[in-house]
């Protein structure tokens, strides 16, 4: 007999394609959740609750404009029917910014007893705004960007909050070193061979030496970081003077303004 997972995350979506979710949710790491039970994915299709025989769930926007909006109706009643998890969240491109930290609240909060959270899946213009005023719970975009509808954004949320729930990667340590983990990007990975095309691995991570290696990938996530998302480095509250000698020894020579060194 399987042992219950200790604690497992309930996530609903609607949406007018619900094939596109569920499949996508069936590969990989999310698959394999699902079949273990540490998660459960219910989709919803919006059409189901049309209230004619087209199972029309748009139409034109009052004022006129252009494209068509998501009726209430339709929505109120799919989620009225099925008590989702809270919060019921609504993609769109108005919403707080999805990131690493929004993941693990929701996962923290799906761990420690809210259970989970529900996504619906916007389309053609939008929703109509008595959604967002009178149904959901919050609103969360992926990026300053208009994607056709919330399905790529819910799988986005979707996969990064699953990974986060315990026992969901093979080897939880990973999450641990990731980037974001430390308000830093992840250090340089390499696998085999040593030597490709010509292009070497680095000696230290050949050495066996883990203490070595483990200060290799420090310097080196750091560096990454300053190089490419300074914005982290102030955000984490800068280096700490540990830090900065460590990039030193590791080469940096660049400039380190008052705000990327911590106090
Ligand atoms: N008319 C809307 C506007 O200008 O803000 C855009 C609607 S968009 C074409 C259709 C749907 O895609 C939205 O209702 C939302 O569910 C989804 N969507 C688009 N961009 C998104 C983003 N950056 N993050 C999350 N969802 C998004």
């Amino acid at each position: 007999m399987t042992a219950a997972p200790e604690s497992s995350l309930q996530i609903d979506v609607f949406s007018i394609f619900p094939e596109a979710i569920d499949g996508f949710c069936s590969y990989g790491l999310l698959g394999k959740a699902r079949e273990a039970g540490l998660v459960t994915v219910r989709v919803h299709d919006l059409r189901s609750q049309a209230g004619d025989p087209r199972r029309s769930v748009d139409d034109a926007p009052f004022g006129g404009g252009a494209g068509m909006v998501l009726l209430p109706g339709p929505i109120f009643d799919a989620v009225e029917s099925c008590s989702p998890p809270r919060p019921l969240l609504l993609l769109g491109p108005a919403g707080r910014l999805f990131n690493q930290e929004m993941a693990r609240e929701l996962a923290e909060q799906a761990a420690s007893g809210s259970g989970g959270f529900s996504l619906l899946c916007g389309r053609y213009e939008g929703v109509d705004q008595r959604v967002v005023d009178h149904l959901v719970d919050g609103e969360v975009s992926i990026g300053d960007y208009v994607l056709a509808g919330g399905e790529a954004a819910a799988l986005a949320v979707i996969e990064a909050v699953t990974r986060l729930m315990p026992g969901v990667m093979g080897n939880d340590a990973s999450l641990v070193e990731e980037s974001f983990a430390d308000g830093l990007l992840e250090y340089p990975q390499y696998t085999r061979p040593s030597v490709f095309r010509g292009w070497a691995v680095p000696d230290v991570l050949l050495s066996g030496d883990h203490g070595k290696v483990a200060c290799w990938r420090r310097a080196q996530a750091i560096m990454r970081t300053i190089e490419v998302r300074p914005d982290l480095i102030e955000a984490r509250g800068g280096l700490s003077p540990d830090e900065v000698r460590l990039i030193r020894q590791y080469g940096y020579a660049g400039d380190l303004p008052p705000q990327m060194q911590g106090p």
